[in-house]
């Protein structure tokens, strides 16, 4: 038996037959098949939503396929269930996948399987061919050998690494591999570089532009002692026969590239179109770090989602991080959905990579919401109270109709409300609506105003009830609102009081600021008398009349 059937005992599907599984897609031209390959370490990195998002988006606006593969070739860091969660969550998200190991939906796409766990059949036998065809080879050096190499490069000043005349495996005869092989020693296939450290290889990124890099000349591992894959193996099988056309991920790996090249050049397959994408960053102190999983919680997709922010406005903002176009485009297609905006590699920036900013997040997710029907808010509020804070559902679900009746004041057109940022923030923005959630002391109205006794508030308040009607169009309201805050002392014009200021208890501007506080116990509100309309006759003749009893 030669020593590569020794190596790979198993019965191998031959690498012809497996690519027959897999033809050529025959999409259009331009369309591109991309992929995202994120790893179930148990969180959603915010990073694996933006890569997913700008791949999802690339692929469909070409009329091409969008991938999700499962990258689960380090066991060490997987965690139970992780593979579905980052499935549904991207899901969630409304980021499409045509391929993709779905729990819910099963497997879809014809080029799985989409979990490289699944796929070890096929890396061992288009392993096993490159060891048969002298590219690749049996490698047992000991942990004990490799130090020692490591070591005694650094006396002499090499590079460290596997490669030419340190690779101590590389030329072995192949009664050595028999005979290690015999004795049950665990063994690595490494890839027999051809690469030249000294020479240059060039290619085209679609986010870097050209680029050389020096040759790879290290003999890397493409299976590890368990027979597991190494990332740079897997890929390119994958990204072979899943057939795509645009491999688009973090710019981590532009350094693996000549590597990667090598392979698919061992293989006499065509390379994808790569594009590396610069990872969002954070500032520290006066540096700029990646995002980190352990160190920063803004690293997770989690943490948005329980403070509430809608999950269309964190897409949002993720495009204005990608594509410097984007705001443009939403100013100018304020309606529009986000899955249509014309996304392109070229606004892409190389390297650096965008600073990840609260208040930009803020902005965005304030103008989305700003946006949304009364209905649209609603539900999407309850739906995450639901989940994350089931007092304010019960509030909003008590009486639905108020509530929404609340949520659309100032709501649509140009002079859309931008109060809410996100979902939690409808405790502080509409709460007041709610009775078992309006509290106002009398020492809480002094407070807010300080210009008046409460006494005089309270005639004021009185007198204009005595006058209010629900029914009353806006003018109405306002010149009765008027006719009592003159008769009370204060100024019909602001700038009377302005010039007089002995001679008046107020403007009407402060008269209604009294209303104003007494109704909803805040210095400032959406229009007053949308307000009123929505509170109904009882709930304002209730507040207005706080402080009588004292
Ligand atoms: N599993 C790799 C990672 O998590 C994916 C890189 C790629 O998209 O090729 O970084």
């Amino acid at each position: 038996m030669s020593f590569v059937s020794k190596a790979f005992p198993e019965q191998l599907v031959p690498p012809g037959e497996i690519e027959a599984r897999y033809p050529e897609r025959g999409l259009l031209d331009g369309a591109l098949v991309t992929r995202v390959g994120p790893s179930p370490t148990g969180m959603m990195h915010i990073g694996t939503l933006y890569v997913g998002l700008l791949n999802s988006l690339l692929a469909h606006q070409s009329g091409g396929s969008a991938i999700l593969r499962i990258e689960d070739t380090d066991k060490l860091r997987e965690v139970d269930g992780a593979s579905n969660f980052i499935a549904e969550s991207l899901k969630s998200f409304g980021i499409d996948f045509d391929e993709g190991p779905f729990d819910t939906l099963g497997n879809l796409g014809e080029y799985g399987p989409y979990i490289q766990s699944q796929r070890k059949e096929i890396y061992h036998s288009f392993a096993k061919f490159l060891l048969e065809s002298g590219k690749a080879y049996l490698c047992f050096a000991t942990t004990e050998e490799l130090e020692q190499i490591r070591e005694k490069q650094g006396q002499s000043s090499a590079r460290t690494g596997y490669y030419g005349e340190w690779a101590i495996w590389r030329e072995k005869p192949a009664e050595a591999v028999a005979d290690a092989l015999n004795v049950g020693l665990p063994w690595v296939l490494r890839l027999r570089s051809e690469g030249k450290h000294v020479r240059k290889i060039a290619f085209t990124d679609d986010i870097f532009g050209k680029r050389e890099m020096a040759e790879n000349d290290h003999d890397i591992v493409i299976l590890k002692s368990d027979g597991v894959p190494t990332y740079h193996f897997a890929h390119v099988v994958d990204d072979h026969l899943m057939r795509t056309t645009h491999v688009i991920r973090g710019d981590e790996w532009l350094a693996s590239v000549p590597m990667h090249l090598q392979i698919f050049e061992a293989f006499g397959w065509r390379a994808p179109r790569y594009a590396h994408v610069a990872p969002i960053n954070k500032v520290e102190g006066v540096s700029r770090r990646k995002l980190s999983k352990r160190r920063d919680p803004e690293a997770s997709v989690r943490f948005f989602e329980e403070q509430g922010f809608p999950k269309n406005a964190i897409l949002e903002y993720l495009l204005s991080l990608a594509d410097s176009g984007f705001e443009q485009w939403r100013m100018d297609n304020p309606t529009t959905s986000l899955f249509e905006f014309p996304l392109s590699l070229e606004s892409f920036q190389a390297g650096g990579g965008p600073i990840f900013d609260f208040d930009k997040l803020d902005h965005v997710s304030k103008e989305y919401v700003s946006q949304l029907t009364a209905v649209e808010v609603f539900d999407l509020g309850v739906g995450w109270a639901t989940k994350h804070d089931t007092e304010l559902a019960a509030r909003l679900s008590e009486d639905p109709d108020y509530a929404r009746a609340a949520l659309s004041i100032e709501r649509g057109g140009e002079q859309a409300r931008k109060d809410i940022r996100k979902w939690s923030d409808l405790r502080s923005e509409i709460g007041y609506f709610f009775d078992d959630w309006f509290d106002l002391t009398e020492d809480k109205i002094s407070e807010q105003l300080s210009f008046i006794e409460l006494a005089e508030i309270n005639k004021l308040a009185q007198d204009f009830l005595k006058s209010f009607d629900l029914n009353d169009e806006r003018t109405e309201w306002f010149s009765k609102m008027k006719n009592v805050a003159v008769k009370h002392g204060f100024a019909a014009r602001p700038r009377d009081f302005k010039r007089n200021p002995e001679a008046y208890k107020g403007s009407v501007a402060h008269a209604a600021q009294i209303f104003r506080v007494l109704l909803t116990g805040e210095s400032t509100s959406p229009d007053l008398f949308s307000v009123m309309q929505v509170m109904g006759l009882d709930r304002i003749q209730r507040r207005l009349s706080i402080g009588l009893s004292s």
